[in-house]
């Protein structure tokens, strides 16, 4: 659907080089002592950005003028601007990002009684077509810049309202974070280095449709969440909503997930399963679910499909989805069914599709559903 892509309503501003955000405090002082600049002064950076949300380096004291001037004329700090934050009734608010090539990102900010989360986009559309995904309908454009996914967290925080904490960050947002790791660890380190935004690693969770070979090198960054989107107990229902699946088979991906070596301290994997009328949430899929995440310690999170124009799949009434969760959770497995969340503003799982800085084709059509996080 690429090919339907509106044209964009700005002109692309100049591309960003040298982004203080693009990089983790190591890679700054690395990067500072390749020109000759002390990594002291890297760190200075780093804290003036994250700890005091100074974004000018002429407010940026401490740093000798002649270095200010000269950081000044290459380095930027921001890589997107908030364009709009639109706002659910129950308080979810979407928040549509512009990139410098007039791309549009967006973030969703979830508030809940004890904690407030992020859902963040890795990349611009996606490449890995799962039949039920708005983002997969777009096709893939590029990825984001480290710079791109933390700035989400910036933004984030400055439409935050009085009161309100960020206190978790979820990878589900537009694109495949697996198919973008570089970024996603580069974002993940400035995300929770205690000189930078300073989140706990279990406040993170990185949700994967089940790129094997890139699930052991995502977990080496340290002990975040990993979340896998299985959607179905069938290579053949699989292979259908999630394209992927013919390359990484359920077995596979089930197999590659009882090797890993964190599964020994108990950490669970959180599984999400889109519930689909009449695709894959019949009783017998309930009942090989517990079978499929046997050795795993898992938590499965049951998601009604939240419709939208580019599929027409729908959710299952609430009997078939409280049954098939009752079902699976008779058989000793913790499941949670979410709860629809921002059903107004299109901001629920699978549903971010903004094409580039343009309106949203198909927005005035009824979307329901909106699953929290
Ligand atoms: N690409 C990653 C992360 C982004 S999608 C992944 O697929 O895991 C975040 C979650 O939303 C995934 O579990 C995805 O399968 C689910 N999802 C996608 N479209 C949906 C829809 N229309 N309704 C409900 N969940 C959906
Ligand atoms: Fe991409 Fe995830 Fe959507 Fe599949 S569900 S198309 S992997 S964003």
């Amino acid at each position: 659907m690429s090919d339907q892509r509106l044209p964009r309503a700005e002109p692309p501003r100049a591309p960003l080089t040298n982004v203080f955000i693009d990089h983790s405090r190591e890679a700054l002082r690395a990067r500072f002592a390749a020109e000759g600049i002390s990594p002291h002064w890297a760190e200075q950076v780093f804290s003036w950005i994250y700890r005091r949300g100074v974004y000018d380096l002429s407010a940026m004291e401490d740093l000798p003028q002649d270095l200010r001037e000269r950081l000044a004329g290459s380095w930027s700090f921001r890589t997107l601007e908030t364009k709009e934050v639109q706002r659910s009734v129950d308080g979810t608010r979407k928040l549509l990002l512009s990139c410098w090539d007039g791309e549009v990102v967006e973030a969703v900010l979830i508030p809940e009684a004890r904690r407030t989360t992020l859902c963040v986009s890795t990349q611009v559309g996606c490449a890995l077509a799962c039949s039920f995904c708005a983002t997969g309908a777009l096709g893939f454009t590029r990825n984001l810049s480290a710079g791109e996914i933390v700035d989400q967290v910036l933004c984030a925080g400055e439409s935050l309202e009085p009161g309100e904490t960020l206190t978790n960050v979820v990878f589900m947002g537009m694109g495949e974070p697996l198919l973008n790791l570089p970024a996603v660890h580069e974002a993940i380190r400035v995300m929770t280095d205690q000189r930078g935004l300073a989140l706990a690693p279990r406040r993170i969770t990185v949700s994967t449709s089940g790129v094997i070979p890139k699930i052991r090198p995502l977990l080496e960054i340290g002990s975040i969440n990993l979340a896998v989107s299985l959607h179905a107990t069938t290579d053949e229902v699989r292979d259908h909503l999630v394209p992927l699946n013919k390359r990484y088979s359920l077995q596979a991906l089930m197999s590659a997930l009882r090797a890993e070596e964190r599964l020994s301290r108990k950490r669970p994997v959180f599984f999400e399963y889109t519930l689909i009328e009449g695709v894959n949430d019949s009783l017998e899929d309930a009942r090989r679910l517990p079978e499929l995440l046997k050795g795993i310690p898992s938590k499965l999170n049951l998601i009604p499909m939240n419709p939208h124009s580019a599929s027409d799949y729908r959710p299952p009434t609430t009997e078939v989805c409280d049954a098939f969760a009752a079902e699976v959770h008779a058989a000793g497995v913790r499941v949670m069914l979410r709860k629809n969340r921002g059903r107004d503003i299109s901001a629920a799982c699978g549903q971010l599709a903004r094409r580039s800085g343009a309106a949203q084709p198909g927005a005035s059509l009824a979307r329901s559903g909106a699953a929290s996080r």
